[in-house]
């Protein structure tokens, strides 16, 4: 397979984890890619860094810098709440990486929906909020949504396999996070520090407080669910401390089919980039001698609540999802800002379930108001 052209890419959320592995591939293979739109939030030193390496066509920041540097003036910058958004559609860069985090990107991403030929979806909580409006709309537009989760880039890895075949299951694999082998009362009162060490990932703040907690693995499960049109109930999760199997597709004949590889988010990000061809990155090769074994468990029900509050709260649709979510963002900045301690978290998106009225999501002011609504119910209760 040859590559003809070189794709221009916009990185929503340059300065992030995702972000800056993305640039790093982008950085190791100029000739495939060029990276024409870089985004951030407040982080404009960051940015300008980038900026100057890779000299992007256009450039946002959400929070307006006092200035901007001489040498990056000839750059068209974009400031405010929707200056993402506005970078995006001056930049005509033919695909979008949505690296930014919880339903802050969603904008973006369904502005992306609107202008690119494809969209590189890391950013899950817009997935898991904007649900079949988004996959409704990039099917309306034949553009392919590009997983860029570790777990959901192996399953459409596999599924590359299918040949026309039915799935059976889609196995989601868990590290388990952080406090993986804790007991509950030590979990309750986990720190900052505590939940930020993940055992086998190096991610950003709210997602690495997801996986601890495992609502990550919920809203993988979500994303999962929309990204590949699967019923929660034919999605199972299992615990691989390892993080070596990203992910499994079972067949109608029992056959299991698996993606591996070392954790580096590089990889899953490379193959969005790359798509259908892959991208040599300089991957560590998978060492199985050394590894020696790959260890399978059963998720804890009772020390990790919310995986299976985010499974119930998709098979009951409407807006359950967005309040689930919007109450773990309120949830989980407070937790970060050290306002509440960890096990409130599960406690408190069990509030905005129990307390906001649901709603049926016909359009993305749906989403919003769902996602208000829930986290006016996590500020009361703090
Ligand atoms: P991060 O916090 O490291 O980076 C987020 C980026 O988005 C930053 O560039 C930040 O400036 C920008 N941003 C944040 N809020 C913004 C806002 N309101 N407006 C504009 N820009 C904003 O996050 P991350 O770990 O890179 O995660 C990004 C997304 O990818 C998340 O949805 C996460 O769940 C998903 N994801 C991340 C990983 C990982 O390894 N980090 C793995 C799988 C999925
Ligand atoms: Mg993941």
């Amino acid at each position: 397979m040859q590559q003809t052209s070189q794709r221009t890419l916009a990185v929503l959320g340059a300065t992030g984890s995702i972000g800056t592995q993305a640039l790093d591939i982008v950085r190791r293979c100029p000739d495939r890619f060029r990276a024409t739109c870089l985004t951030a939030q407040f982080s404009s030193e960051a940015l300008f860094a980038l900026a100057r390496e890779f000299r992007p066509r256009v450039a946002a920041l959400r929070a307006e810098p006092k200035v901007i540097p001489d040498d990056l003036r000839d750059i068209e910058w974009f400031f405010g709440p929707d200056a993402t958004v506005r970078a995006l559609l001056a930049s005509g860069a033919q695909d979008a990486l949505c690296a930014i985090v919880g339903i802050a990107g969603l904008d973006a991403v369904w502005a992306a929906l609107d202008v690119c030929e494809r969209v590189l979806l890391a950013n899950k909580e817009a997935l898991v909020t904007g649900g079949d409006l988004v996959t409704q709309k990039a099917a309306a537009r034949n553009v392919p949504l590009l997983p860029v989760d570790s777990e959901h880039s192996a399953i459409f890895q596999c599924l590359q396999a299918r040949q026309g075949n039915p799935v059976r299951r889609l196995i989601l694999t868990a590290s388990g996070g952080a406090l993986r082998d804790w007991d509950r009362a030590r979990i309750y009162h986990a720190t900052v520090r505590d939940v930020l060490a993940h055992p086998t990932w190096n991610m950003g703040g709210k997602i690495t407080v997801d996986c601890a907690s495992m609502v990550n693995k919920g809203l993988e499960v979500i994303e999962a669910h929309h990204l590949f049109a699967m019923p929660a109930d034919r999605i199972d999760v299992v615990i691989h401390p390892q993080s070596i199997v990203h992910s499994m597709v079972e067949f109608e004949d029992g056959a299991v089919l698996a993606q591996l590889g070392n954790p580096d988010m590089r990889g899953p990000i490379g193959y969005a980039m790359g798509w259908p061809e892959r991208v040599p990155y300089g991957a560590k090769p998978l060492d199985f001698a050394a590894l020696g074994h790959l260890d399978f468990a059963a998720p804890d029900p009772d020390r990790f609540p919310c995986l299976g509050m985010a499974v119930a709260a998709l098979k009951e649709g409407g807006s359950a999802p967005v309040i689930l979510n919007g109450a773990n963002e309120a949830a989980v900045a407070a937790f970060l800002q050290e306002q509440i301690p960890f096990g409130r978290i599960p406690e408190l998106i069990g509030r905005a379930l129990d307390a906001v009225p649901r709603t049926d999501i016909r359009a993305i002011a749906d989403v919003y108001d769902a996602d208000r609504a829930a986290r006016e119910v996590v500020r009361a209760a703090l």
